[in-house]
C-alpha cells in the first residue's frame, strides 16, 4: 500500500508539466492565472498558508511571532528582484473606487479601535483596528444603487499580495469573508481588505496604488447579516520590530487620491 502510494506520488510529481506547490495541493483554492504574466511566488503562496494557520489558530503565537519577520524579509527581497517599486503615502489611492473618506463610518474614532487587537489571534482577534467604508447599497446586492454596478476595491499602497481567501460559503464562521492581505515593503505595512465579493489577484501579484484587487461585497460572518450595510473593512498594520501593529490612517485616507 505504501509502495503504491509512493509510486502514485512519483507519477504525479514526475509528470511532464512541472507542478507548483499550489497545484499539487488538491484542497487549495484555485488560483487564477493572469494571461501572459505569471505572478506565482512560492514565498507568497507559502505565506498564505502560514497566514491561514494564524487565522485558524493552528500555530502557536510564539512560533508565528518569530516566523513572520523572516517570511516578510524574503518577500521584500523578492518584491524588489521582481521589479516592485516604492510608493510613498503621498501616492496612495482611496481603496474604494468612486468614493472618498466621507464614506467612512462617522463614529467618534471612525470605527477604529486598536485596543485588544492581536494579529496572532487570527479569526478570534479583539478590537476593530480598521475603517469601514460604506457603499450605496440599500438592497444589499453588492452593487452600487446609483450605477447598478459592482464597486472596485483598489490597492491603497504599492506591494505584493501575500494572502487571500477566495471562498466564503454562507454560514462560514470566518469573519473576514473573502479577504486579502497586501505587504507594502516600502512602508513596512500589511494592508487588509475584507468582506469582498470577488478577488482578481493571487499570492505574488505585484500591485501599485489604484490597482484593482476585487469588488466590495458582503462576505464574512457579520458582514453577511441583514443589519450590516455593505462595506469594505480596511485595516493597516505597521511592522514594528517585525510585529504588526494597527495604524490609524484616517488622515491618509482623507488625503488619498480618489479614483472614479
Ligand atoms: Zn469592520
Amino acid at each position: 500500500m505504501k509502495f503504491l502510494a509512493l509510486t502514485l506520488l512519483c507519477t504525479f510529481l514526475c509528470s511532464a508539466s512541472p507542478l507548483s506547490a499550489a497545484e499539487a495541493e488538491p484542497d487549495g483554492p484555485a488560483i487564477p492565472q493572469e494571461a501572459g504574466a505569471p505572478t506565482r511566488s512560492p514565498l507568497c503562496i507559502a505565506f498564505n498558508g502560514f497566514n491561514t494557520l494564524i487565522r485558524d489558530g493552528r500555530i502557536s503565537k510564539a512560533a508565528a511571532r518569530s516566523e513572520l519577520p523572516l517570511r516578510l524579509a524574503g518577500i521584500r527581497a523578492e518584491y524588489y528582484d521582481r521589479g516592485g517599486r516604492d510608493y510613498s503615502p503621498a501616492q496612495w489611492v482611496f481603496p474604494v473606487a468612486g468614493y472618498n473618506a466621507g464614506a467612512i463610518d462617522r463614529g467618534g474614532n471612525h470605527g477604529f479601535v486598536s485596543s485588544g487587537y492581536d494579529f496572532f489571534s487570527g479569526n478570534r482577534h479583539g478590537g476593530h483596528p480598521a475603517y469601514d467604508i460604506f457603499i450605496h447599497d440599500r438592497n444589499q446586492d453588492s452593487r452600487d444603487d446609483r450605477s447598478g454596478k459592482a464597486v472596485g476595491v483598489l490597492s491603497m499602497t504599492g506591494g505584493t499580495v501575500v494572502a487571500l481567501e477566495t471562498e466564503w460559503p454562507q454560514g462560514s464562521k470566518l469573519r473576514g469573508g473573502k479577504y486579502l492581505w497586501v505587504y507594502d515593503p516600502a512602508n513596512d505595512l500589511l494592508v487588509y481588505y475584507a468582506h469582498n465579493d470577488a478577488l482578481f489577484v493571487e499570492p505574488g501579484t505585484i500591485v501599485r496604488p489604484g490597482d484593482l484587487l476585487g469588488t466590495v461585497g458582503r462576505s464574512g460572518l457579520n458582514a453577511a447579516k441583514r443589519r450590516s450595510p455593505t462595506h469594505l473593512h480596511f485595516s493597516v498594520l505597521h511592522l514594528k520590530n517585525g510585529q504588526p501593529l494597527p495604524v490609524p490612517v484616517y488622515r491618509d485616507l482623507q488625503h488619498a487620491k480618489v479614483m472614479p
